[in-house]
C-alpha cells in the first residue's frame, strides 16, 4: 500500500499537532454553544474522531453521507444524499467536519441544506483545503492544511475505497489510477 504513494505531504505527527491546535480554537469558539458536529462520511471519520477528543466542552455528533465523485478522481458536479442526519438541526450551531474541500460543490450543497433547515449557525472544519480548484464561494472556518492540486489519499481519504487507513496524507502515484 505504501508503495503506491508518490510523496507524503503530512505525517501522522503533523496531523496530530494540527488537530490539537484546531481543538483548542473550537473549545474557545463553542464554549457556551453545545454544537452539533456533523461528520461527512466516510472521508472525515478519522479527522472527526481525533478533533472531537480535543474539544473540551459539550458536543453532539451526527453523520451524513453524500456522494459527488463515484469512483472517478474528478468531480461529477452532482451531489446526492446517501445518509441523512438523525438529529434535527433547527436552532443548532452546526460544525461540519470534512476531509477535503476541492471544488466546494459538496459543501455548498450541505450548507444550503442546513440553512434551509434553520440551523442557527453553520461553520466548516476541514482537514485539507485545495483552494486552486474552488468553484463555489466556500471559505472554511478551520483548516488543517492546504494541499496542491493533486489527488491525495490517507487519513480517511480514499481511492476506490482503499488507503483510508494510512496514518498520513500522501499523493497517490498517477499510475495507480491510470492503470485502473
Ligand atoms: P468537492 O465537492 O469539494 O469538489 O469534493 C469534495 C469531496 O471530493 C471530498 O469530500 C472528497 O471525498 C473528494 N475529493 C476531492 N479531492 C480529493 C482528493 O484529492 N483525494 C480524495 N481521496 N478525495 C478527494
Ligand atoms: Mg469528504
Ligand atoms: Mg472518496
Amino acid at each position: 500500500m505504501n508503495e503506491d504513494i508518490k510523496e507524503v505531504l503530512y505525517s501522522k505527527q503533523q496531523i496530530e499537532e494540527v488537530s490539537k491546535k484546531i481543538g483548542v480554537q473550537l473549545t474557545n469558539d463553542y464554549a457556551d454553544k453545545k454544537p452539533l458536529v456533523i461528520c461527512v462520511l466516510k472521508g472525515a471519520v478519522l479527522f472527526m474522531a481525533d478533533i472531537i477528543r480535543k474539544i473540551d466542552t459539550y458536543v453532539e455528533i451526527d453523520f451524513m453521507d453524500v456522494s459527488s465523485y463515484g469512483e472517478a478522481t474528478v468531480s461529477s458536479g452532482e451531489v446526492k444524499i446517501i445518509k441523512d442526519l438523525d438529529v434535527p438541526v433547527e436552532g443548532r450551531d452546526i460544525l461540519i467536519v470534512e476531509d477535503i474541500i476541492d471544488t466546494g460543490k459538496t459543501l455548498q450543497c450541505l450548507v444550503n441544506l442546513l440553512k434551509h433547515r434553520k440551523a442557527a449557525s453553520v461553520k466548516i472544519c476541514t482537514l485539507l483545503d485545495k483552494p486552486e480548484r474552488r468553484m463555489e464561494g466556500i471559505i472554511p472556518d478551520y483548516v488543517g492544511f492546504q494541499v496542491p492540486n493533486e489527488f491525495v489519499v490517507g487519513y480517511g481519504l480514499d481511492y476506490k475505497g482503499m488507503y483510508r487507513n494510512l496514518p498520513y496524507v500522501g499523493i497517490l502515484k498517477s499510475e495507480v489510477y491510470e492503470n485502473n
